[in-house]
């Protein structure tokens, strides 16, 4: 059966990823989390002392870009796939709180975009594939033979996004989630550089009332759909 490409596009924590990664399953395809690439380039930029609450080094952070190494390497004890910065496993810490409110101002340096969607481009080569982020199905790859816009209540988000965080014992108020989401959507829909726009021939898919497994047909009947029109 020919391989294609799936490029899932939407808002923050309205569950891209958990449907990417059950669509790769299904069909074998490689899954790649984009905005796990701009996490990792904020957490370096964080530890670099080139961004904090008040303060961002744009030039200097341009300037370091060629040292910064991004990548991903399958866990199969975990049985997923876990996001390096250089030789350093770092899955865990960009999910925090910390690398989530600073990313955004991060992902509006163009410099920055350019480097990490060339990387994609890169790996999406062969098809076979189904990557989540904001600009995929718009600027990554336009092409895509199926791409899904996915939405969902932004309180219904920040909860599911709330209830993740404290069974993995975080210590976050549902309040700072909210918040942090809602200037997510904000800043991504507003930024002259690849902001968040559903591609015109993207499906929509608005998940505040169905669940994963719901999610998933509608999906699937949209991928045979694009194998055999
Ligand atoms: O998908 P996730 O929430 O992990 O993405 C983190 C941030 O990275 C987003 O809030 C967005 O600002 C940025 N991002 C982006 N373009 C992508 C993927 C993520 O701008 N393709």
């Amino acid at each position: 059966m020919s391989k294609i490409i799936i490029a899932i596009d939407g808002y923050s924590s309205c569950g891209k990823s958990t449907l990417a990664k059950q669509i790769a399953r299904e069909l074998n395809y490689i899954y790649i989390d984009t905005g796990a690439m701009y996490r990792a380039v904020t957490l370096y930029a964080l530890r670099n002392k080139l961004l904090s609450d008040t303060e961002f080094n744009e030039p200097g952070l341009i300037d370091s870009l060629d040292r910064i190494n991004v990548s991903f390497s399958y866990n199969s004890e975990l049985n997923r796939s876990e996001t390096f910065l250089g030789n350093e496993n770092i899955e865990q810490e960009i999910r925090g709180i910390e690398v989530s409110s600073h990313v955004s101002r991060i992902a509006q340096v163009k410099e920055v975009r350019a480097k990490l969607v060339e990387i994609q481009r890169e790996i999406g080569g062969d098809k076979g594939l189904v990557m989540d982020g904001r600009d995929i199905g718009t600027v990554v790859f336009p092409n895509a033979e199926l791409k899904i816009f996915m939405t969902a209540h932004y309180k219904i988000r920040a909860q599911r996004r709330f209830d993740e965080l404290q069974a993995k014992g975080d210590d976050v108020s549902y309040e700072e989630i909210l918040n942090n989401i809602t200037s997510r959507d904000n800043d991504d829909t507003s930024r002259s550089e690849n902001p968040l726009i559903k591609a015109d021939d993207a499906i929509v898919i608005d998940n505040s009332e169905i669940t994963q497994d719901e999610q998933l047909k509608i999906a699937l009947r949209h991928v045979s759909n694009t194998l055999t029109p």
